[in-house]
């Protein structure tokens, strides 16, 4: 029994008071025996082997490591059935693992989960001693019995029919089994968890440099399953000269989500006023003239003229004409969305977002003037394409050109070398 009041380090060596006397500590002898055996073996020469040999190798390999783990989750019971982790100024037992074991919490997790449940796992041990199933069978097996064991509504833990399951079954597909189990054997239990994570839910939009808006939260499983559905589709590649990230992908679709939900009137309106983006902008700016000031968005603060021109294009527009101290003297609604039949021939038309090789459906799409309304260009079909969010974006904000041919094929023209964009990594100290 550790009686320890005093550690002291010297060399890698520990010294500790052991039922009253000051001694090394020192891992116990079939410890030290292993560890020669492997460093022996760590320094053997390998011999030149065939892949089924080397097969072989990593299978025999595989299954002393998962002795070895089974051997470790006992101690690591051991160790958690004392108080010593806390009398070395660790919280928990699995914070001193994690900590001087140098592993992940939640592997710290698994062996102790795994040792103490050892006990109602014996037909387990014995399936992992023959190598009939692994490690990472046991620790699911283990989490189930110790989630039955805890709830108060969960009937007593049945190791056999998993056991058989896990011999039949990859990890990954165990992982779903032992769901299985649980859900038959605790109904009322899985349903609280459910529960509970949903009311963890969270979302944090936090605004950094620039307008820039940084995203932290928390979705429970059918939360997240929505909105990963939903976002998937809208994230796959577009075009063969699509190079953006997955990650790049899903945030783009998370914004073209929020502006399709705008753009259709699916967002529940306020005071009979449909939700919308409130920009405000000079003439000059959406002109694009040089020296004007930047346009403003609600919630977004300053933004480029490329994006006033943008967000316009297809936009029913109020006019407000100020005075001098800045006071409305005149609003007027301004026509700048195609008519109903132009709309539809337009969408006959082009069936879709126009820029080669996209698919996004008419329903996805707004309606992009060639010349711009504020450059002079008619909301008349000759002048107008169908075009999805992205692609929308990367003609005003990216300077890509679309141009219609002479027989009515629409051409992409890249933009001027130096209106490359360029990516920029979000600033750290705003995080
Ligand atoms: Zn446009
Ligand atoms: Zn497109």
């Amino acid at each position: 029994m550790f009686g320890i009041i005093v550690y002291m380090r010297e060399a890698k060596m520990q010294y500790a008071w052991i039922d009253g006397s000051m001694r090394a500590v020192r891992a116990a002898p079939e410890i030290a025996e292993l560890g020669r055996a492997v460093h022996t073996y760590l320094a053997n020469t390998r011999s030149a082997r065939h892949p089924v040999e080397v097969g072989e190798d990593l299978r025999q390999l595989r299954h002393l490591q998962d002795l070895l783990e089974l051997d470790f989750s006992r101690r690591a019971a051991e160790y958690a059935a004392t108080d010593q982790a806390e009398r070395e100024g660790s919280a928990t037992v699995q914070d001193w693992i994690r900590h001087e074991c140098r592993m992940s919490a939640t592997a710290a997790d698994a062996a102790v989960c795994a040792g103490q449940q050892a006990a109602n796992l014996h037909l387990s041990e014995r399936a992992v001693d023959r190598g009939d199933i692994g490690f990472g069978h046991f620790v699911l097996m283990a989490r189930t019995a110790r989630a039955l064991a805890d709830s108060p509504s969960g009937q007593p833990f049945d190791e056999a029919p998993l056991l058989r399951q896990a011999i039949a079954h990859s990890v990954g597909r165990f992982r779903h089994d032992c769901a299985h189990a649980r859900h038959a054997a605790d109904a009322k239990g899985v349903l609280a968890e459910h529960v509970a994570d949903v009311e963890a839910r969270y979302l944090e939009l936090r605004s950094g440099e620039g307008g820039a808006w940084f995203l932290r939260g928390f979705l429970d499983s059918v939360g997240g399953a929505t909105l990963r559905t939903a976002l998937e589709p809208l994230a796959r590649f577009s075009g063969a000269d699509d190079t953006r990230s997955r990650s790049r992908r899903l945030a783009d679709a998370l914004v073209e989500l929020s502006a399709h939900a705008l753009d259709t009137g699916a967002i529940p309106s306020t005071h009979s006023v449909r939700t919308h983006l409130q920009l405000t902008a000079c003439a000059e700016t959406l002109a694009g003239t040089p020296g004007a000031p930047a346009g403003g968005l609600e919630h977004a603060g300053p933004i480029p003229a490329a994006t006033v021109q943008r967000l316009a294009c297809d936009a029913g527009i109020t006019r407000v004409l100020l005075d001098a101290k800045q006071a409305p003297l005149d609003v007027s609604r301004e026509r700048r969305l195609p008519g109903v039949s132009t709309r539809r021939a337009l969408q006959a038309r082009d069936r879709g977002c126009v820029w080669p090789g996209c698919e996004r459906p008419v329903s996805w799409t707004s309606a992009h003037h060639i010349v711009h309304w504020a450059h002079g260009g008619k909301t008349e079909l000759n002048n107008l394409v169908l075009i999805c969010h992205r692609h929308h974006w990367m003609v005003h904000e990216g300077g890509w050109q679309l141009a219609r041919t002479q027989d009515g094929t629409v051409i992409k023209l890249p933009p001027a070398p130096d209106r490359q964009p360029t990516a920029r990594a979000p600033d750290g100290a705003a995080a």
